[in-house]
């Protein structure tokens, strides 16, 4: 079902899509919507208000009304940089995320009258981009500078907007169709994250504590809690989990992220303890799958300095 150059609807159930962000689009992370029969949630806002505008058309064509809350899964801006297309309904993170994104919002404020370094970023990235051979470098410095090229074109009618309710611990939307539990999971990806279970239909908007089939992006997160969490919701009585980034998918995902934050770890680590530097570490590869998913972007980089500050003390 394309409704979007931004992203492709994927109906889980009656009433419940996911909107999974397309490579070149301005979405950049997945997003979801939520039927509850009486009224509508969103579930992220995407990256830039191109995207979220193209969620908000599906969202009145799919449900017949506007949402009456927006969810914002966490402080990351790909996932709440659309959200002044929803300016009129609730938009509703833990307070810990809102607190982490008001900083950012000034950031973007100041972006808006000085364009001049995300121009020189892209004019950058192009000319890396032309003097690339590698098929998969290509690809990665493609992704970039579509991003690099959304966000400038959607600068100049940014409206900041930032979440205007929070919560803490749990959250029951009792609708009329279904009911929808939206959960605080507190340090995983980053230092709070939340996710919206639907039992009935067993599918849950997990947001960044999921990356399917693509490197979960870590220098913000917390490994052990994060393991420690995706283990726990092997257990849980979902089916069909929708992450923040990738395709659709299920507790095998679950499971192989699982596996790459601690091969990613323990590749670090290994370095640490043989006294090694962190171009030691950049130099190691993951085994397969994850080798595969490391080529495209640069959060393998990002990831092992991280890892390697957090392990070495420096
Ligand atoms: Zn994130």
């Amino acid at each position: 079902m394309n409704a979007s150059e931004h992203f492709t609807l994927h109906q889980l159930a009656d009433g419940v899509y996911a909107a999974i962000a397309t490579e070149l689009g301005a979405g950049f992370s997945n997003a979801g919507l939520i039927d509850l029969g009486d009224q509508t949630l969103v579930f992220d806002a995407f990256e830039n208000p191109q995207a979220a505008a193209h969620l908000s058309n599906a969202c009145q064509r799919l449900t017949g009304r506007d949402p009456a809350v927006v969810i914002i899964s966490h402080w990351h801006p790909d996932h709440w940089g659309g959200l002044q297309v929803f300016a009129g309904s609730s938009i509703l993170a833990t307070q810990e995320t809102r607190v982490a994104i008001i900083p950012i919002v000034e950031e973007i404020a100041q972006d808006r009258g000085n364009p001049a370094h995300w121009e020189a970023e892209l004019r950058e990235t192009e000319a890396r981009l032309s003097g690339e051979t590698d098929a998969n470098k290509r690809k990665a410095l493609e992704i970039s500078i579509s991003r690099q090229r959304h966000t400038l074109e959607a600068l100049p009618v940014l409206k900041p907007t930032i979440p205007n309710q929070t919560f803490e611990g749990k959250i029951i939307f009792h609708g009329s169709q279904r009911s929808a539990e939206l959960i605080a999971t507190g340090k995983g990806h980053t230092l709070s994250d939340c996710l919206l279970r639907l039992p009935q239909e067993q599918v849950a908007f997990i947001g960044d504590i999921g990356f399917f089939q693509s490197q979960p992006f870590m220098p913000y997160g917390f490994p052990d809690a994060w393991v420690a969490l995706l283990k726990e919701m092997a257990g849980w009585d979902i089916d069909t989990f929708v992450p923040g980034h990738g395709p659709v998918g299920s507790k095998t995902d679950l499971a192989l992220e699982a596996d790459y934050i601690l091969a990613l770890e323990a590749l670090v680590g290994q370095v640490v303890q043989a006294g090694g530097s962190v171009n030691d570490a950049l130099r190691q590869t993951l085994p397969e799958p994850f080798a595969t998913w490391q080529v495209v972007g640069h959060r393998f980089e990002a990831n092992v300095r991280a890892a390697f500050k957090r392990q070495s003390g420096n």
